[in-house]
């Protein structure tokens, strides 16, 4: 499993995703950065910033 903390590239964020693989991540968290961090849409700007960050569990 992957699996990543937005706390790791965001300081404060809490919110953390796990999925089978990347691009399970990004599904998820592309939407939370248009949510939760006003990433304009579709949120792909996060993608270079998050995956360096997933971890493999
Ligand atoms: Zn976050």
């Amino acid at each position: 499993m992957k699996h990543f903390a937005c706390g790791d590239i965001i300081p404060g964020c809490e919110s953390t995703f796990t999925a089978p693989d990347d691009a399970g991540i990004l599904a998820q968290t592309r939407r939370h950065a248009v949510e939760a961090h006003g990433m304009p849409e579709p949120g792909t700007d996060s993608d270079p910033l998050v995956l360096p960050a997933i971890r493999t569990v």
